[in-house]
């Protein structure tokens, strides 16, 4: 492997998910040496960069390892940490909390101190969350709106955004907040709303299904593409002072909206008997309403993201559409939420 053009190394902690994948492929093409961590698992779970694997690092470590961490900043010798490593399915954290709190809470903390101990010099982006927000106190919600969670996992991403924030006001780190909200695509897990209709509209279309389950049609969120977030991520840390931004695309729309469109853009108008409401998929507490304004963003970063809601909902059950199909003329084994 030949080293980046203008020297910068990257450590991306997650990159076997989404998002880490996506930034991956950016800082690549920007000229960066990427390093990867991934933890052991018995069935390597590389599908989102089975494509770059010869091209990046891969470390060991666990965000519930201290040690791992550490050996991984030495090793990469970093000038951007993107902690984007998380239990980060908000349905789980409250059947697992406690592994919620200890990985996506603490583990940030364990990055910042592996980063403090190892390399303080490089800058750090935490993995933020609109989650954080919650039961909304105003709508859209900037920078300033204060935080009030309703899950385990909204609870311990707030205890690490505030982390972030003291790190760097009492050790002088260059650490920055992305507050994203929703963001989604052809790699999104199959356990999240967006994918998990995608992948049914798709078995559906195809003849491998009849019904979606769903817990909820009314709740709203912000969604936007997710490789437009990465990129958002990237911009944060070239800023020559730490800085906490939100992501988002300023509008909000239902999860009855998106079924609708997924199902009306495979032909499918009257897609009432294909979905069932289902009590097992509603949360103790949801999150009614969540809407962004990324002003600062758009101001500070010149970020501004371009892909609309219905541009969104037509690339995944596309790309599903795709892969099912793919899979009736192939060896391939495909799963489903
Ligand atoms: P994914 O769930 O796709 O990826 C999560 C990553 O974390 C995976 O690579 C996973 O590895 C890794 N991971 C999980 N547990 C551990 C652990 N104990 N030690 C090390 N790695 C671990 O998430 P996204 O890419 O969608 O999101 C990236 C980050 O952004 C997350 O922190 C998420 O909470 C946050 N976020 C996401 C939003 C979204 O809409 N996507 C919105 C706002 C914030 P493995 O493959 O081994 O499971
Ligand atoms: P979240 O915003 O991080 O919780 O992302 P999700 O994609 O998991 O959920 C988005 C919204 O869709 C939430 O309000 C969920 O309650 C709602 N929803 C309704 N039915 C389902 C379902 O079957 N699965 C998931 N994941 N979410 C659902």
């Amino acid at each position: 492997m030949t080293s980046a053009p203008q020297g910068k190394r990257a450590l991306i902690t997650g990159i076997t998910g989404q998002d880490g994948s996506f930034l991956a492929e950016q800082l690549l093409s920007k000229g960066y040496e990427v390093y990867g961590m991934v933890r052991r698992l018995s069935t390597p779970n590389t599908q989102n960069i089975h494509h770059i694997v010869d091209r990046i690092h891969l470390v060991d470590g666990d965000l519930h390892d201290q040690a791992s961490l550490e050996s991984a900043v030495r090793r990469s010798e970093p000038d951007e940490i993107y902690n984007l490593a998380a239990q980060s399915f908000v349905g789980v954290s409250f059947n697992q909390p406690v592994v919620t709190g200890e990985v996506t809470g603490l583990g940030a903390v364990r990055m910042l101190e592996a980063m403090r101990s190892r390399a303080d010099k490089a800058r750090f982006y935490q993995a933020s969350s609109s989650e954080m927000f919650g039961k909304v106190v105003e709508s859209p919600q900037t920078e300033r709106t204060p935080f009030y969670p309703r899950s385990p996992y909204g609870v311990a991403k707030v205890y690490a955004y505030w982390a972030c924030v003291n790190y760097r006001e009492s050790y002088g780190l260059h650490v920055s907040n992305g507050i994203l909200y929703n963001h989604e695509s052809e790699r999104r897990g199959m356990e999240f709303l967006t994918r998990k209709v995608s992948d049914g509209v798709a078995r559906i279309k195809l003849g491998h299904a009849r019904t979606i389950r769903l817990g909820t049609l009314e709740t709203h969120r912000d969604w936007g593409y997710a490789p437009e977030y990465t990129e958002m991520m990237w911009r944060m840390l070239q800023q020559p002072t730490p800085n906490d931004f939100i992501g988002a695309t300023g509008e909000a729309h239902s999860v009855r909206e998106f079924v609708d469109l997924a199902f009306r853009h495979v032909g499918i108008p009257d897609w009432s008997k294909h979905v069932e409401l289902d009590p097992r998929f509603a949360r103790p507490a949801d999150v009614d309403h969540l809407l962004g304004n990324a002003s600062k963003a758009r101001e500070k970063l010149g970020w501004v993201p371009k892909v609309k809601f219905a541009d969104l909902v037509r690339i995944m059950v596309d790309a599903d559409i795709r892969r099912w199909a793919n899979a009736a003329s192939g060896p391939e084994k495909l799963v489903s939420a």
